[in-house]
């Protein structure tokens, strides 16, 4: 197989590829166009407008072109309910072979005892890992006590109180504002109703997760379930230590590393950090710094895989076979050496965008990072995270607007923005290219003013930047995109 993330991007590895993947996708857009040429021009604006814009937001990244030819295949036409080997409909022996060897894959990359990998995205994997914890721990000791062998042999009467059971449990993950989920428990989410949750925040001081905090909340609400994982913190987790909570009040550790699961896969947070070894249930996202296709799956322990591999029908219907397809394609591609250096690079651009800010004399929650996220505070800026959003925006700088601990200023129009590498490092950025994307970020925001409401206060949502600001950013950063094309070898005709 072509090693593929060496190079500045894949498709510059090999000349050949990118000739073939040229053809590949100039035919297929022909094709769709012959139906509908407007999908087929958002498609090439699409590519278009990713290759003209500077990605920070940390969530996103650039697939190879074979993960993304991958997806676009008959697989999907197969309806493959069930298991491998063990489906409600004929004719499955090809999505076996591709689940196989996409779980396969999992288990191999991660040390995993167990993988899972129908899940259509992060928030599918999460609810395949509570309901699972809920039927282990729950539901199956119900059956056994008893005496039935699935759920449809109980009794109205026993099936009420069961219901009654699953609804009243305790689940203790991560507040949102200190960078968790709306999955872990956020109460307009499914997981917020599902349990009595209660959050864990991180320390108002030094903005960074208090362990002796974690366990005093632990002993006091004695959750069944502790998640771990975050979208929006900058450092590093000891799983260890969550492991050892969870143990001290008999909860099951589920670690959700959606965002960080490329650093996991590629070795760069290992043992305390790595939550494989020290969770239950860990669950991911496949296409944020795993730079897969858009996807969920879920790694379980031996204990938990048979309630795990009862994702259908506990959640989900049919599995999107042409994407466990490209979740197979994209977990090789992770276990090539050539992945861990990326890993890596992620991390240390991280680093180079930290320092870049704090030695223009910006505020960073927790005073830096150790992942792939940055954090920066704005109101230094005399700017809400909205307003420094659309600013940076208006400059061509593609971020999201992000909550700090304790924000003054709310989830709407927030304190923050948060900024992430994963996706210019594919592209192929180093030191000095994060070092300029700081020093332009600074730009844009210390020449971005707040307008004045009409009773005299700064507003929150409209801002002025100076004159010629955004233009020059814009120049800017084209010069940077340039240097370190996308899909550099691939041309539409
Ligand atoms: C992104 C994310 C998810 C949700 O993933 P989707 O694929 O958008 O459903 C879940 N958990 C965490 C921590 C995430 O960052």
């Amino acid at each position: 197989m072509t090693d593929v993330s060496t190079a500045a991007s894949y498709v510059s590895a090999d000349d050949d590829m990118s000739a073939r993947a040229s053809t590949a996708y100039s035919a297929a857009l022909d094709v769709i166009a012959s139906v509908e040429p407007r999908i087929a021009d958002a498609s090439r604006a699409e590519l278009a407008d990713q290759r003209a814009s500077l990605k920070l937001i940390a969530s996103e990244n650039y697939a190879s072109p074979a993960v993304l030819l991958t997806m676009s295949s008959w697989l999907s036409d197969k309806y493959a309910e069930g298991t491998i080997g063990h489906r409600f409909y004929a004719g499955c022996q090809n999505v076996d072979s591709v689940e196989a060897l996409a779980a396969e894959h999992a288990r191999e990359l991660f040390g995993a005892e167990h993988a899972y990998v129908q899940p259509h995205s992060g928030i599918d994997a999460n609810l395949v890992g509570f309901w699972a914890i809920l039927a282990h721990r729950i539901e199956t000791p119900a059956l056994e006590r008893l005496g039935a062998k699935n759920v449809n042999e109980l009794s109205e009467e026993d099936w009420e109180k069961l219901r009654h059971e699953f609804g009243d449990q305790r689940m203790l993950g991560m507040s949102l504002d200190a960078g968790g989920h709306l999955t872990h428990g956020f109460r307009p989410n499914i997981s917020g109703k599902m349990f009595h949750q209660r959050s864990y925040g991180t320390d108002p001081g030094t903005g960074l997760l208090d362990y002796d905090r974690v366990a005093a909340a632990a002993r006091e609400f004695r959750p069944m379930v502790l998640v771990a994982g975050y979208s929006a913190y900058p450092r590093r987790v000891n799983f260890a230590k969550m492991r050892e909570i969870a143990d001290e009040v008999g909860a099951t550790l589920m670690v959700d590393m959606a965002h960080f699961a490329g650093l996991v896969a590629g070795k760069v947070f290992t043992g305390d950090e790595d939550p494989v070894p020290h969770a239950h249930l860990t669950t991911t996202t496949t296409h944020k710094s795993l730079r897969g296709p858009r996807g969920g799956l879920v790694l379980a322990t031996e204990e938990y895989a048979a309630s795990v591999d009862r994702g259908c029908p506990m959640v989900l219907g049919g599995p999107l076979s042409h994407v466990m397809a490209a979740k197979a394609v994209a977990l090789a591609e992770a276990r090539q050496p050539s992945f861990r250096e990326y890993a890596q690079r992620i991390a240390d651009n991280a680093k180079s965008l930290a320092d870049g800010f704090l030695s223009r004399d910006a505020e960073l929650v927790t005073g830096g990072t150790d992942n792939h996220i940055v954090l920066l505070d704005v109101s230094g800026f005399g700017l809400t995270g909205r307003q420094a959003e659309s600013a940076l925006l208006d400059a061509g700088v593609v971020t999201n607007r992000n909550s700090v601990p304790a924000d003054p200023n709310g989830a709407w129009y927030t304190s923050g923005i948060r900024f992430g590498t994963p996706a210019l490092t594919t592209r192929g950025f180093g030191h000095d290219e994060f070092d300029r994307v700081a020093e332009l970020v600074v730009d844009v925001l210390s020449n971005t003013t707040p307008n004045t409401t009409k009773s005299g206060a700064p507003s929150k949502a409209t801002y002025t930047i100076a004159d010629g600001v955004a233009d020059r950013t814009k120049a800017a950063s084209a010069e940077l995109l340039d240097k370190y094309p996308l899909y550099p070898g691939l041309t539409l005709t």
